[in-house]
């Protein structure tokens, strides 16, 4: 079959929730992927930042098969030796006592809402059903029903009514709209992306994590950082509240935890937050899986080893350097922060990104748009200086050629 043919077939049987650039990939290495026709691409969106370590590491891969021989799955009605050893690892690696296993982002967001409202109640003293959590204009933490009653975005929330009340929506990156939220003493988290990936990379100012985590710490309420996109080195650092030496008080990660091989997500926070959950109260029939678990571990050895932060802080510098370097009037703003980067796209003679999107594609490289003006660019981390060049000579070609 050609990729026409594929594309025909999943939109005759395949639900239509997305609307995916015209390319049918079979196969990825590192930084590139292949379509169909044996066709070469940079891949620049990796898989929204799950495929930071490069497509299918020999040494995930690995621990995938290795555990995939032995056992995969037993729930948690049961132990496993493989969930203990990854706890112990994630704890350490990260700096919590202790981690709350789930498969996607947006399973570890609803848990963290639930761990911060049983907090709120059983520590912080908040009466019954009055708990509230601060969110920001733009955010994006998923799909549910939950997770989209707080959403500003249209496209995720209208027409799925009603929605889960207990949640304030402020201004992203405004730090006096967060002080005036914070006087309601039922407010008992602030959640909020450390960089705003899906709104299009929306870098706050210098200093707003950490101003914001010490106003929550004025009024007892929990900084909750949802860093399942930021997360695990993509902006330079390990977390992106590392920028600012911002520890969360809950922390939420996915998406790169498995480098991109398994859903795996996870929910870090010290014992006086976690163990407020009790047995029976909140789980996964999949989550902390023995072959997630052996995954994530490999995953996070992998950044460590390769130095991937190091790399995005490094290429990152290079890669929006050399992208300033072009002139093209489609290019309204470039932003971003280690290899989590975009541009914003003026439109000309009638064409947007999306088709500056579909000629990069042609050109060899693969690209999103968001919110219809803004391109995110987000290879793996593997990627090489030469590699980030050859890249911003496709990106330029194209912009060029429209
Ligand atoms: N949180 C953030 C910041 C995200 O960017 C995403 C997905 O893009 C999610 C949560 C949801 O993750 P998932 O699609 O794995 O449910």
């Amino acid at each position: 079959m050609k990729s026409n043919d594929y594309i025909k077939m999943e939109d005759k049987f395949g639900a239509h929730n997305y609307h995916p650039l015209p390319v049918v990939l079979e196969k990825g290495k590192g930084v590139f992927l292949w379509d169909v026709e044996g066709k070469k691409y940079f891949d620049f969106l990796s898989a929204y930042s799950a495929v930071n370590q490069g497509h299918c590491h020999p040494k995930i891969i690995k621990a995938l098969n290795d555990q995939s021989k032995k056992l995969t799955l037993t729930s948690r009605a049961f132990h496993n030796n493989a969930l203990a050893p990854y706890e112990k690892y994630v704890t350490k690696y990260f700096g919590y006592d202790k981690v709350l296993p789930m498969n996607s982002g947006a399973e570890a967001d609803e848990t963290a809402i639930k761990l911060c409202r049983r907090w709120a109640y059983d520590k912080k003293g908040i009466p019954e059903n009055k708990a509230k959590i601060i969110v920001c204009e733009g955010n994006f933490h998923g799909r549910t029903i939950t997770i989209i009653s707080m959403s500003t975005d249209p496209d995720s929330f209208k027409g799925f009514g009603p929605y889960t009340p207990g949640f304030e929506v402020i201004p992203y990156n405004d730090l006096s709209a967060l002080e005036k939220a914070l006087q309601d003493p039922n407010v008992a988290g602030f959640l909020v992306e450390p960089i705003q990936g899906e709104a299009g990379v929306f870098v706050p100012d210098e200093g707003y994590l950490k101003k914001a985590y010490d106003m929550c710490k004025a009024k007892n309420v929990l900084f909750i950082a949802d860093e399942v996109q930021t997360g695990i080195a993509r902006t330079g650092k390990l977390l992106a509240c590392d920028h600012e030496k911002v520890k969360p008080d809950i922390l939420i990660l996915g998406k790169a935890l498995s480098g991109g091989v398994l859903p795996v997500s996870a929910v870090l926070a010290n014992d006086e937050i976690m163990l407020v959950i009790k047995p029976g109260e909140h789980g996964s029939t999949f989550g902390g899986n023995p072959l997630a678990c052996q995954v994530a571990v490999a995953a996070l050895q992998v950044v460590k080893d390769e130095k991937l932060a190091q790399r995005a802080e490094k290429l990152g510098k290079l890669f929006r350097s050399e992208l300033a370097k072009i002139k093209s009037d489609m290019i309204e703003l470039i932003r971003g922060k280690g290899l989590l980067n975009a541009i914003v796209i003026k439109p000309k003679n009638g064409k947007e990104a999306w088709d500056v999107c579909v000629k990069m594609k042609e050109n060899g490289l693969l690209a999103k748009p968001t919110h219809q003006h803004i391109i995110r660019f987000a290879p793996p981390l593997v990627i090489t200086e030469k590699q980030i060049l050859d890249a911003v000579k496709i990106i330029k070609k194209s912009l060029e050629a429209i």
